[in-house]
């Protein structure tokens, strides 16, 4: 069966036809390390990752490479707001962003450059523009002169001459024209910097990911993949810059996610909205917050609320159960069924492939996946036995496509305490025991809703109170 992709360079799906038959090379653009990541980066990352995974279950030799963005405006600022080096900020905040990418599942990206360890070749490359006339020096930083290149806006339908024609704000009288961006900012005051050819500075952002993306992975990339809010200015002139130092086309197929919204509104600061991915995991559960994540196709809105993540959990439950079921089933080897089961299995498998298939779409795959544990219920229902190699075959099939493509653990999360938690718990009761014996009823009964809301049931039994983790997948 043929892939097709949506090329957002074209506008179109298009069959999937790598550089190199066999090998994908793909690039996505990863966090700027100077806070937690939220929500929506994690959506983009799993999005990405799932994809990455379908390439490597249809057979594909696929080398991932995701950057990480250590110094730039929000990094400088939020050290100098703490007071340490950007280098102890990006450190606290890749620990941490590496750590939510386990969590959710994520394979490892094969490469995770920082923009701090590639200055050099930085460098380099806006010596070539430079060289190549495309972009020039005014006081120590360096633009990119995007009148130069005749396909600007290729990718996002921002013409040159549009953005000229635009207001724009604070645009320094030095350049070429108003839209060219920098490869190079001098420094200023106390900022980190580094020697180049033109004074003391910092590479621009877009730079960055041109650099890092063509040394690790070629002049033309299979892949280049991130959020839709990236499509301009950073993928457009990471564009403009790559291919004309190169002369190649940068990269084959551009994919971009659609959007996340928590609660039917555009998730920020300000509105109190802000949901960072640990505190999903930490509500939710990682596998559940992945099902709900991949439930959605990647080019669709998708809205993070308590309802749908609820009927997350309840449909990870479901497929949890059936497969438990399916596995209590007695094995036989010779003569005991499951032969039709295995059939209409693997017609089920065919059908999650041709979504997949299809622009990668995970919303009709997941559909795929809930009539299979459909089809095992009804069996098992029936049946209390299965031929030992019919059980192997469709236990690997759910395996493969739960596990290996959307990347969910098939093991129920076992409530983790420790003994700090165990003691802390011992404290409450205590307390709402004591607060009872007083008549303070109404504080007692909210703490017990309190816990419930964060998944811990208080049961009253004659013998006292006793306590444990909501049921969960
Ligand atoms: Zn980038």
């Amino acid at each position: 069966m043929t892939l097709k992709v949506f090329n957002n360079l074209t506008k179109r799906k298009e069959e999937f036809v790598p550089v190199e038959k066999g090998k994908v090379n793909m690039y996505v653009c990863g966090p700027t390390v100077y806070d937690y990541i939220h929500i929506g980066n994690a959506r983009s990352f799993v999005a990405f990752d799932v994809i990455r995974r379908y390439l490597e279950y249809k057979g594909y030799k696929v080398t991932y490479v995701s950057n990480l963005t250590d110094v730039d405006d929000k990094t400088i600022r939020r050290a100098k707001e703490r007071r340490i080096s950007i280098q102890q900020l990006g450190e606290k905040y890749s620990d941490a962003y590496f750590d939510d990418l386990t969590k959710l599942g994520m394979k490892k990206p094969d490469i995770n450059p920082r923009a701090t360890q590639h200055i050099e070749e930085i460098i380099d490359l806006i010596q070539i523009l430079i060289d190549k006339k495309y972009a020039y020096v005014v006081d120590g930083n360096v633009y990119y002169d995007i009148s130069k290149f005749e396909d600007y806006g290729k990718l996002s339908g921002n013409k040159a001459e549009a953005l000229e024609a635009g207001a724009r704000i604070e645009v320094d009288p030095r350049k070429r024209n108003p839209a060219d961006f920098a490869l190079w900012k001098r420094q200023k005051s106390e900022e980190p910097a580094w020697n180049s050819p033109w004074g003391k500075g910092r590479p621009g952002w877009h730079i960055e990911c041109s650099v890092m993306s063509m040394k690790y992975l070629g002049e033309t990339l299979d892949i280049h993949a991130g959020g839709k809010d990236l499509i301009f200015p950073h993928h457009e002139n990471e564009i403009t810059q790559s291919e004309a130092a190169t002369g190649k086309p940068f990269a084959k197929y551009w994919l971009h996610n659609e959007w996340l919204t928590v609660n039917g509104e555009k998730m920020s600061k300000s509105l109190g909205n802000f949901i960072t991915a640990h505190e999903a995991i930490e509500k939710y559960g990682s596998q559940v917050v992945r099902l709900f994540l991949v439930s959605v196709h990647y080019r669709s809105h998708i809205d993070f609320n308590d309802r749908s993540l609820k009927q997350a959990k309840r449909n990870l439950e479901k497929l949890f159960n059936a497969m438990e079921m399916f596995e209590a089933l007695r094995e036989e080897h010779k003569s005991a069924g499951g032969k039709e089961l295995f059939k209409q299995v693997e017609k089920i498998r065919q059908k999650f492939e041709e979504a997949m298939d299809d622009d990668f779409n995970t919303s009709l795959a997941v559909s795929a996946l809930f009539s299979l544990t459909r089809k095992i219920n009804l069996y098992v229902k029936d049946h209390g036995e299965i031929e030992t190699e019919v059980k192997k075959k469709i236990r690997g099939i759910v395996k493969r496509l739960v596990e290996d493509v959307f990347g969910i653990k098939m093991e129920r999360r076992k409530p983790e305490t420790d003994k700090l938690v165990e003691n802390l718990m011992k404290l409450i009761i205590e307390i709402r025991r004591q607060l009872r014996e007083r008549g303070d009823w109404e504080t007692a009964d909210d703490i017990r809703a309190k816990l419930k809301a964060l998944e811990l049931v208080l049961e009253d039994t004659p013998k006292g109170t006793e306590w444990k983790i909501e049921s969960e997948p």
